[in-house]
């Protein structure tokens, strides 16, 4: 049966049942028309700035988003958080449901917390992610996207974000690590956690500053911030260098990066049903509808094109 369509101003109408309903939806019946609708509507009233919080289990990213939320909410904004956990599937997603509930406002209508488990699948949390966050990025002011886990999530975690907060973890070696990794080149702004340990702290802060400076890809030099989210320390700050990263990022870098991230996704898409081939057949003959405004009617459309030119 085809869920009734939904638009986005019944939804924040109507409440978190609605839009935690609207999500399952997203989530569950991604090719329905009516999801597609809402998506297409979502997309093009998208007003919130999406933030990524990623970095390695422990490091304190949960206690760092309750800070987070709680100044936003000070400021009379909204926001939606979406955990995202690479490993662990929706069934087996405990650890997922033990973290969110941490930051979690039940009585709060103006905190929306969703867990996403990313089924294991390479490159998965965009996939999954990007068309809840969309939904979610025109629902609230502030989408905080937190990843768990090493490693790919880092970079998947740009596929959807604005602005990517890496945070890295005193006396972890963490940076080295990063470096190695590839990694020092994803991150907009970077968080020593749990600044109030000391000497540990201020090491961290010195090896990060020397691993960016090695790292390439960014025009100005990447803020460096030490927070301790239990001491109350250096949060403010790193919400300032939230709104300055976002404040600062050209409306045309802003847009090409939408754009990217757009495209990534309708290519997801259409490999996870029909393999590079299929993506090669529709770009090789210029057959993207790129007129589409939006990603995910393009993807629909693509994906019905590749299903009727293998059944005629
Ligand atoms: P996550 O796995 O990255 O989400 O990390 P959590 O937020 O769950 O934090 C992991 C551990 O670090 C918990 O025991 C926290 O209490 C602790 N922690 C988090 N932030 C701070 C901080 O600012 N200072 C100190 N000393 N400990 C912290």
């Amino acid at each position: 049966m085809t869920p009734p369509r939904l638009s986005l101003e019944e939804i924040s109408g109507t409440g978190k049942a609605a839009v935690a309903r609207a999500l399952t939806q997203v989530e569950e019946r991604a090719d329905d028309p009516t999801t597609v609708a809402l998506l297409d509507e979502a997309w093009l009233a998208q007003t919130a700035h999406i933030i990524g919080l990623t970095g390695p289990p422990g490091v304190g990213k949960s206690t760092l988003i309750d800070a987070m939320i709680t100044r936003y909410r000070k400021a009379g904004r909204t926001v939606a958080v979406v955990a995202v956990d690479p490993s662990s599937r929706r069934t087996g997603g405990a650890l997922l449901g033990d973290r969110t509930r941490f930051y979690n406002r039940a009585e709060d209508h103006n905190v929306f917390v969703r867990s996403l488990a990313s089924r294991g699948a390479l490159g998965g949390l965009t996939q999954l992610a990007f068309p809840s966050v969309t939904l979610l990025a025109a629902l609230y002011d502030y989408v905080l996207v937190e990843t768990v886990g090493v490693g790919q999530s880092e970079a998947a975690v740009s596929s959807v974000a604005q602005t990517v907060v890496l945070c890295v973890q005193p006396g972890s070696g963490d940076s080295l690590q990063f470096m190695k990794a590839g990694i020092m080149e994803i991150p907009d702004i970077a968080v020593v956690t749990k600044a109030d340990t000391g000497r540990a702290a201020r090491q961290a802060l010195s090896d990060l500053a020397g691993a960016l400076s090695l790292g390439a890809g960014h025009d100005a030099p990447i803020p460096q911030l030490a927070v301790s989210a239990t001491a109350n320390t250096g949060i403010d700050e790193l919400i300032d260098a939230l709104a300055a990263h976002h404040r600062d990022t050209e409306q045309e870098k802003r847009q090409a990066t939408r754009e990217a991230q757009a495209e990534a996704w309708v290519r997801e898409q259409v490999e996870a049903h029909f393999g590079a081939r299929g993506w090669a057949l529709l770009t090789e003959k210029n057959r993207l509808e790129t007129s589409r405004e939006t990603p995910f009617s393009q993807a629909r459309s693509a994906l019905e094109r590749l299903d009727l030119s293998l059944r005629d």
